[in-house]
């Protein structure tokens, strides 16, 4: 997508998951990098896009499961761009795993347990150290880019989002676009986290939402989820009120 001042934001489908490239100025950020071997398929999107492997400037790791940073290590050897992460979770990078998100229904559940049981066998990727760990808002204007790194935490604590132009967010998990009328997560290590999250992305005022999973879709669409799930969290009772109201201030 076009984003004014010759800029756009490009997403390279891989699957199992989504990576994106922000481009300006010949200058590029590359916001997570699949699964392993996806590497091959990411710079190819590159060279289609007119970059060489030394425009990547910067490579944003939304979080460090392995569908996001599977290929991270042969990258960063192919294009010698900067990594950064969030601090909480540089120890995961540097170990080569970033462990299993809790479920949010009764089969994801189910699944994260024996995601957690198989460990490191299925969810393991080759270690890299970050260059860049952050622990707030982090500005990538000495990128060539207008924009800056946002914590979103929830999806695990270390979550973090990309807004660009003060229009575009790139989310990773922190929201999911693979059903009709939600973009709730079905994997999230704290729900109530993940919420406040939520809130901070709609009120950067973004119309466009850009997930690691599914197609971009509209700011409308994260109203309609945000209201629902509130609705669902106030009436089910399921915090204390004074925390359930704090979930959404
Ligand atoms: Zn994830």
């Amino acid at each position: 997508m076009e984003i004014g001042n010759q800029a756009q934001i490009v997403r390279v489908p891989l699957g199992r998951a989504n990576a994106y490239f922000v481009i300006s100025e010949g200058q590029a950020l590359l916001i997570d990098t699949g699964i392993r071997r996806n590497e091959q398929k990411i710079v190819q999107a590159s060279g289609n896009l007119g970059l060489s492997p030394s425009n990547i400037r910067l490579i944003i790791i939304t979080h460090t499961h392995y569908d996001h940073c599977g290929s991270l290590k042969a990258l960063k050897d192919m294009t010698g761009a900067g990594i950064v992460v969030h601090h909480s979770e540089a120890t995961c990078l540097k170990e080569g795993y970033g462990g299993f998100p809790k479920g949010t229904t009764r089969l994801t559940k189910v699944i994260s347990l024996i995601g957690r049981t198989i460990g490191k066998h299925l969810g393991g990727y080759a270690p890299v150290s970050p260059d860049i760990t952050i622990s707030e808002r982090f500005g990538l204007e000495e990128y060539g880019m207008d924009g800056y790194i946002l914590p979103t935490p929830g999806h695990t604590l270390g979550s973090i989002s990309v807004i660009i132009a003060n229009r575009h967010a790139i989310v990773g998990d922190t929201l999911f676009n693979i059903f009709r009328k939600s973009v709730f997560p079905p994997f999230a290590d704290d729900q109530e986290e993940l919420l406040r999250s939520w809130r901070k992305l709609y009120d950067t005022g973004c119309t466009y939402f850009y997930p690691g999973h599914g197609n971009p879709f509209g700011r409308e669409k994260l109203r309609r989820s945000l209201e629902k799930r509130k609705k669902r969290t106030l009436d089910a009772g399921k915090y204390p009120s004074d925390r359930r109201r704090a979930a959404f201030c």
